[in-house]
């Protein structure tokens, strides 16, 4: 299974003189005890027995170690160092978790320009280095173009300072992409500065119903042409999600039963401008039965509710069992053919194929259970799944990274050609492969 552990490279073990060294270097703060060390060990899926380290939400192996590599955890570096209110740029140390940066910005009347599911837990410096997309990306753009600077401790202990906080700056490389999204491999971020967005004094969010996914994406595009500069969001789950959101979290469907819904976000400066728009919108969309039912919310309790409908999908599923969970980007009118080819292709082997996701950014969350790990079925699962994804040239990894995971199928996605330069460039930045080994690059390349 390429998805496995790989061999353990021949690093060296941590000895009591080591431990005594850090806990020269950081007293009271070297964690030793088995308990303590459980929930750093274990990743939010539980799939992985025990590495740089934010919020350890991540989806693909990539946060917790793998062998016996030392947990090096940013949960204590959770200070503002400066916002400034006329640009709106904010810069703060990695450790920072997501919905507290939001919580701190909405009373400057900003907003952090990324919003995801898992916001409570995860950090700044875990978003960038996974290039989290989330809800907002349609409307801000990804991290490579809102992270304005970055603070990076290399493999060999210097500290890269290009904490800049200008919107352009054209001096040569543009260093700092190097780290976002490479998943703690090139280097370990402790800083980051992020522009963000005025915060929207209108905010509707329009939970809708489809009877096909043909008539989703027509609505996609309808919404589009008439919602236009305050659509910021337009997200979708199909009926089986719906299901288990009722089943595991008693969470109540809004609408009537319909095969596919849709979570639609505007974001303004003029409330009755907005909502007229809104409303001329669902006017076309009811009235040509692109869409069968919907409600739409504008007071902040029932926006909550109606998002957490799509955020805790996640989080539905984990009570199915085990899950095998894929991130796939493709052309936006493929995506939910992936799901509907795979229900057919697995038949009885799965417990559940569900799809829901990001349309506005072509990206589809596919997800199969199954009661318990069962390598059958993930023998079924890949590498057709990645194959499939390669014949419309999508990518494998949406947003969520590779980790230990998705590693070795890089190449469905990428050029060998690129691969071996990725392969150079961490051989340049971390000659002796001791940052975040067995992750992101795979196994024939160290
Ligand atoms: P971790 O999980 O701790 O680490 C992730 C990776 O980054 C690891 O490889 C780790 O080694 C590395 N890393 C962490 N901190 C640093 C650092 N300071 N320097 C260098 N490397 C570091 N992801 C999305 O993109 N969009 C979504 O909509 C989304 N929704 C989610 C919803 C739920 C309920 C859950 C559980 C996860 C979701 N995710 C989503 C995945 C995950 O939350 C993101 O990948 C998030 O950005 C990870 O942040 P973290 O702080 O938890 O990082």
């Amino acid at each position: 299974n390429p998805g496995a552990a790989p061999p353990r490279l021949p690093f060296s073990r941590v000895t009591q003189e080591d431990l005594a060294f850090f806990r020269t270097l950081l007293p009271g703060r070297t964690i030793t005890d088995p308990d303590l060390l459980k929930s750093s060990n274990v990743d939010w899926l539980k799939t992985v027995e025990v590495c740089p380290q934010g919020g350890n939400t991540g989806l693909v192996g990539g946060s917790v170690p793998v062998f016996d590599e030392i947990i090096l955890s940013t949960s204590l570096m959770k200070q503002v160092i400066t916002f400034d209110n006329i640009s709106g740029i904010l810069t703060c140390q990695a450790g920072c978790v997501l919905e507290n940066l939001s919580n701190y910005l909405e009373e400057r009347d900003f907003i952090m320009p990324l919003d995801l599911g898992a916001k409570g837990s995860c950090h700044i410096g875990g978003n960038v280095s996974t290039n989290a997309g989330g809800l907002r990306l349609l409307r801000y753009g990804s991290l490579r173009g809102t992270v304005l600077g970055l603070e990076v401790v290399l493999a060999d202990g210097r500290i890269l300072n290009c904490l800049a906080t200008l919107r352009k700056d054209n001096t040569g490389y543009d260093l700092k992409q190097l780290f976002i999204g490479s998943e703690g491999t090139l280097g370990v971020i402790t800083a980051v500065s992020i522009l963000c967005p005025r915060k929207p004094k209108a905010v509707n969010v329009a939970f809708l119903g489809c009877s096909s996914f043909q008539q989703l994406l027509e609505t996609f595009q309808c919404c589009r042409g008439m919602l236009g500069e305050i659509l910021s969001a337009f997200e979708f789950l199909d009926a089986s999600c719906m299901s288990l959101l009722e089943k595991h979290l008693k969470l109540t469907n809004p609408i009537t039963e319909s095969p596919f819904y849709i979570v639609i976000e505007t974001a303004g400066s003029n409330a009755t401008h907005d909502e007229e728009k809104l409303h001329k919108f669902l006017e076309e969309v009811m009235t040509s039965s692109l869409v069968t039912d919907g409600t739409v919310a504008t007071e902040a309790t029932k926006i909550k509710a109606l998002w957490s409908l799509r955020e805790r999908v996640t989080e539905a599923l984990t009570h199915e069992g085990y899950t095998y969970k894929y991130d796939i980007s493709l052309p936006v009118e493929k995506i939910y053919d992936l799901v509907q080819d795979m229900r057919g292709h697995l038949g009885d082997m799965a417990k559940n194929v569900v799809g829901y996701g990001h349309v506005g950014d072509g990206n589809l969350h596919l997800n199969i259970t199954s009661p318990s790990k069962d390598p059958a079925l993930l023998a079924a699962i890949e590498p057709y799944v990645y194959e499939w994804t390669s014949k419309w040239k999508g990518s494998i990894s949406a947003e969520h990274g590779l980790g230990l995971k998705k590693r070795n199928y890089i190449y469905y996605s990428k050029p060998s050609e690129a691969v071996a330069l990725m392969g150079s460039i961490k051989a340049m930045l971390d000659p002796k492969g001791i940052l975040n080994p067995y992750k992101t690059l795979p196994d024939n390349i160290h």
